[in-house]
């Protein structure tokens, strides 16, 4: 495989870099707080410091990127140079998330997820969905752990 990348992995490649207010995390933010939702970011009191903490819903959001996180979908690819390092890096994250995870929920706090394939790429949904999704999570009582995450289209039409 040629070692080019083309815009698009040039623009993933930047996002694996930054890692906070990136764009998927400030369209969560501003959607929220225009319905009225007020938050913190990235308290430090909790574990993984989630990146949004809604103390009157007991709840906090994370916005995930899906390489850095290694979500299981069209958005994660293994990079083809230095794959030893990567592939140990990736699953370290998510053994991480999934601790943050159960440390949060055990101590009760509801957790959702936003994936970054919700807002970008092929199968991200459409924007007022990601909004509409939070906005459910954070009002419903039982709800303790969910995702929002794109939609897999098959190519059979
Ligand atoms: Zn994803």
């Amino acid at each position: 495989m040629a070692d080019v990348l083309t815009p698009d992995q040039r623009q993933l490649n930047m996002s694996r870099i930054r890692g906070r207010d990136t764009k998927p995390e400030m369209f969560v933010r501003r959607g929220l707080h225009a319905g009225g939702f007020r938050y913190r970011l990235q308290d430090r009191q909790l574990p993984g410091r989630p990146d949004l903490v809604f103390p009157r819903y007991h709840a906090v959001i994370f916005v995930h990127g899906c390489f850095w996180h290694g979500h299981d979908c069209p958005m994660f690819k293994l990079p083809t140079t230095r794959r030893d390092f990567w592939d140990a890096k990736i699953a370290s994250n998510r053994s991480r998330d999934e601790r943050t995870t159960t440390a949060l929920l055990e101590s009760g706090w509801r957790v959702a997820t936003v994936w970054e394939c919700s807002l970008k790429g092929p199968a991200r949904l459409p924007e007022n969905e990601v909004i509409r999704q939070c906005r459910a999570f954070l009002l419903s009582q039982e709800a303790i752990l969910i995702n929002i995450r794109g939609e897999v289209r098959t190519h059979e039409e």
